[in-house]
């Protein structure tokens, strides 16, 4: 019998369950559903995966879909909406990608079984948990933020979030010429929130995509308050109508007569509360449960980590569990609070940048920008540093730590930084009408 269990085949627990099978320790996974059934179901997100993500994808030997016609090196930033808007583009250092989970999450799925791993499906509940941990020794949870969180207390101290911070909308296009070299478009729009525009790799290549990260009462909200499909030619409409105010760059590659959502499963709506649970908890028969990927922590998309962390924490998590076992130690209360301290030390940055982007920026994260958008050397680092937490987190953290980085960057250059931008960044939102969960 395996020791080991894992409760969800996401992105969490497959990169768990792959790591551990690697160090050849036995493993099960229990998941709700067949995972080759999410290959025609909705579309579930827009993911990026970052430079050390794909790092870990090549360590595991699923890096299925790298190549010239999906890695994505640039990033443009752009301030819009106010009386001063400005843009920024950067190159990155490692090339980010976007893998469409329909297909990214069966085909990990199916790497694991050929590997050895044990798959079974079987919808998990409290009793069940109870029941599976009879058998195992350890039971991780990975089941994603709606699956058995409950389990888990929230830590306020963590979790600054009481409601959606954003309204999301998230969608897969067509009617959009896509950038080449593929890249991505952050568009910031103060009072408004965010409009991300990237390319997805898809079962039918590479596609354009939207994700709408609109403020609670905003105009934009209404993106994720009105049903698409009560009318999605007025709903197109009005997403166009976003795009030409709010996202120009964007804009000027519509073709009006072709543009809407592709195809009536590639589109999502909903909102959800970024939050911060304990990482593990005890169950009735002396043994323990972990929480890892989004049961552990659920970041908002804004700045494309929730994944990406899950990743992380999956990772040291397997460091901890594989230690564990070589030095014959139990998994009890103890060793489940260094792995807590472990994962959470994975994951914080990208929380900590998460919760910071949620915020409007102060001026001199916006003299960053401005540099940004005069010297392609400091918009090139801004670009590497925008999804790399740990990098942006110093760079923004005070006016000398922005002026380093500038300087670090542009080192030649002597010029003073841009005026502040006189923009009332966010005014403060209404509380949002709507709260519903994420489409599924
Ligand atoms: C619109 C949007 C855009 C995003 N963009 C990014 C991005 O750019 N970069 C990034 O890093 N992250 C992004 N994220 C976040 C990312 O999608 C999540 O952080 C990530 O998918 C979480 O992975 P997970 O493995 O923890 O959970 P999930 O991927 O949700 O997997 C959970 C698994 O558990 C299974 N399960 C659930 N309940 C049960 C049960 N009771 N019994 C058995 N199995 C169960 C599910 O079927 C599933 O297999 C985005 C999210 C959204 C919504």
């Amino acid at each position: 019998m395996e020791r080991i269990a894992i409760v969800g085949a996401g992105t969490a627990g497959l990169h768990l369950g792959l790591k551990l099978l690697s160090h050849g320790v036995p493993v099960t996974i229990y998941t709700e559903q067949e995972p080759s059934r999410l290959r025609v179901s909705r579309l579930l997100n827009t993911v990026a995966h970052h430079a050390p993500t794909r790092m870990r994808e090549r360590i595991l030997g699923v890096d299925h879909w790298s190549g010239p016609n999906a890695d994505m090196f640039y990033i443009g930033i752009h301030v819009n909406g106010g009386p001063h808007p400005f843009s920024l583009r950067g190159r990155l250092d490692s090339p980010t990608i976007f893998v469409d989970y329909r297909q990214y999450q069966p085909r990990l799925a199916e790497d694991f079984v050929a590997r050895g791993g044990k798959l079974e499906v079987l919808p998990v509940d409290l009793d069940v948990l109870e029941r599976l941990a009879q058998q195992h020794a350890l039971m991780v949870v990975a089941t994603g933020r709606n699956g058995l969180t409950r389990l888990f207390p929230r830590v306020p101290a963590l979790s600054p979030h009481t409601q959606p911070p954003r309204m999301l909308f998230a969608a897969l296009l067509k009617g959009v010429r896509m950038q080449e070299p593929i890249g991505m478009n952050a568009n910031l729009i103060p009072g408004q929130g965010e409009i991300f525009e990237s390319q997805v790799v898809t079962a039918d290549g590479r596609v354009p995509s939207v994700l709408i990260e609109a403020l609670p009462g905003s105009e934009l909200s209404r993106l994720s308050t009105q049903r698409y499909d009560e009318d999605p030619r007025a709903f197109e409409a009005m997403l166009m109508n976003f795009l030409r105010r709010f996202a120009p760059t964007t804009y000027e590659r519509v073709d009006s007569a072709s543009f809407g959502v592709r195809g009536p499963m590639d589109y999502l709506q909903g909102s959800f509360t970024p939050t911060v649970r304990q990482g593990w908890a005890p169950l009735s028969n002396g043994r323990f449960a972990l929480a890892v990927g989004d049961t552990h922590v659920t970041n908002d998309p804004v700045a494309g980590q929730g994944a990406n962390a899950g990743s992380a924490s999956a990772f040291a998590l397997a460091e901890h569990i594989v230690t564990a076992l070589a030095d014959n130690r139990p998994f009890d209360e103890v060793f489940c609070r260094e792995a807590e301290a472990g994962s959470w030390a994975a994951t914080a940055p990208a929380t900590h940048w998460t919760n910071t982007l949620l915020q409007p920026p102060p001026p001199h994260v916006i003299d960053l920008l401005a540099a940004g958008s005069k010297d392609a050397r400091v918009a090139d680092a801004i670009a590497t540093a925008f999804v790399t937490p740990e990098l942006i987190l110093s760079a923004c953290a005070s006016p000398e730590n922005s002026a380093a980085f500038i300087a670090r960057h542009r080192p030649m250059v002597r010029e003073a930084a841009p005026p502040p931008s006189p923009l009332a960044w966010h005014p403060p939102p209404e509380e949002p009408k709507v709260t519903v969960s994420l489409t599924r």
